[in-house]
């Protein structure tokens, strides 16, 4: 166990707390603030305690002049202050007398938000190459450090280990959530049945290496789950392929036949977008010509059929192009099935959450985690660098 924020005196102290502000922006108009909703609890709490806080957030990526434009944390500060119902000091700088002079001002129970941090990677990448004079620099604006951004917990960047490896440091509540909720994987109710889609195979093959052994089941679906019918010979005509990775799928194939169940039909069509033919074909009946999309109808069957006897769910990209609807149906029948089952079920950050959130199952879930990257990276079982000058707990 980490040590959270409530092992920290608040009282008075200057508190830095990393945030995950990443939220999309279009027009100035922010389209989603689930992430600002998150972070509220750690934040109220910090407040509660007297401490005169300071937010830190990355927005977007920081590589030209316009994109400072574009990825300021301004409109963000706006709608903290609608959310927490005080004012929120806003500083559009990262570093200087301005923004130490606002810190040196505030007073216990006030809230600052300091501009993007990666406004730091314009000259020289700093802050996403954890350059050890900006974490020092940021570190000496505290008294205390609290991450709270379970998004970015798998970089090592200057806003979290560059901070927490000079100031005394904890978890926030969303983060120790993250981790109680994905640690149940690590004591697993029969059956752990595990679900991967997505698009490459690349990015899940830790995952899979890590847990094939743990799990009980993986079921496979998504653009990754051509490249494994390619490995079982078979023809899959224009699908994704992963060609590096075929002689990974023979080989785990073949050590874990009984436990990698593959699709048994799929979903074909001549164009991604709304005008595509749509044709279930079983899969040894692929069109050369024609595109899988989605898994088809027996598989939904048969996937469903084992969810209904699992103990635990851990689901990872959808099954298909869930963005478009006639390609939307094994994702969206399957989350059906998961939120009817009594299992634990566990969303995995990104595009399966984003599915559950647009069909209505994102509340139905056991756990719909926060960050895509950070959650690949806790189940590949790597040491994620935003915890790693964070003490344990006796
Ligand atoms: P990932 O980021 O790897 O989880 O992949 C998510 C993306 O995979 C989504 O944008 C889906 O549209 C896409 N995807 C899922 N199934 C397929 C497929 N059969 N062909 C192409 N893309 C897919």
């Amino acid at each position: 166990m980490y040590k959270t924020i409530k092992d920290l005196d608040l009282h008075n102290k200057k508190v830095i707390i990393r945030c995950d502000f990443n939220v999309p922006i279009q027009n100035g108009i922010i389209m989603d603030d689930n992430r600002i909703v998150q972070s509220l609890k750690t934040i109220h709490y910090a407040i509660s305690k007297n401490a005169k806080v300071i937010l830190m957030s990355h927005l977007g990526r920081v590589k030209t002049e316009d994109d400072l434009k574009k990825n300021s944390l301004k409109v963000v500060a706006k709608r903290l202050e609608e959310l927490l119902n005080i004012p929120v000091v806003f500083v559009n700088h990262t570093h200087g007398k301005e923004l130490e002079e606002k810190i040196e001002r505030l007073q216990p129970k006030e809230v600052l938000l300091m501009e993007n941090t990666r406004f730091e990677d314009l000259e020289g990448k700093k802050e996403s190459s954890n350059d050890e004079q900006l974490g020092k620099y940021w570190a000496s604006l505290g008294d205390v450090f609290v991450n709270d951004a379970f998004g970015t917990i798998h970089r090592g960047h200057a806003s979290n280990v560059g901070i927490s490896s000079h100031l005394e440091s904890a978890i926030g509540f969303l983060v120790e959530k993250e981790l109680e909720e994905l640690g149940k994987l690590n004591h697993p109710k029969r059956d752990f049945v595990v679900l991967l889609g997505g698009s490459k195979v690349s990015d899940k093959i830790g995952v899979i290496k890590n847990l094939v052994e743990k799990c009980d089941k993986i079921l496979i679906g998504g653009g990754m789950s051509y490249t494994f019918l390619k490995a079982k010979g078979y023809e899959i005509g224009k699908s994704l392929l992963d060609s590096e990775n075929i002689d990974f799928c023979k080989n785990i194939l073949s050590k874990y036949e009984k436990k990698i169940y593959l699709p048994v039909d799929t979903i074909l069509t001549d164009k991604i977008d709304e005008e595509g033919i749509v044709k279930n074909v079983f899969i040894q009946n692929i069109d050369h010509e024609l595109t899988g999309v989605d898994i088809g109808l027996e598989t939904v069957k048969k996937y469903s059929e084992i969810i209904k006897n699992a103990g635990m769910i851990l689901w990872n990209g959808p099954l298909g192009v869930y963005e478009i609807d006639q390609f939307s149906q094994g994702t969206r029948k399957l989350l059906e099935a998961v939120t009817n089952s009594k299992a634990i079920s566990i969303l995995g950050g990104g595009d399966i959450v984003a599915a559950a959130l647009k069909f209505g199952y994102k509340d139905k879930v056991t756990h719909a985690s926060t960050g895509g990257g950070a959650t690949l990276a806790y189940l590949e079982g790597v040491a994620l660098p935003g915890l790693k000058y964070i003490a344990e707990k006796e």
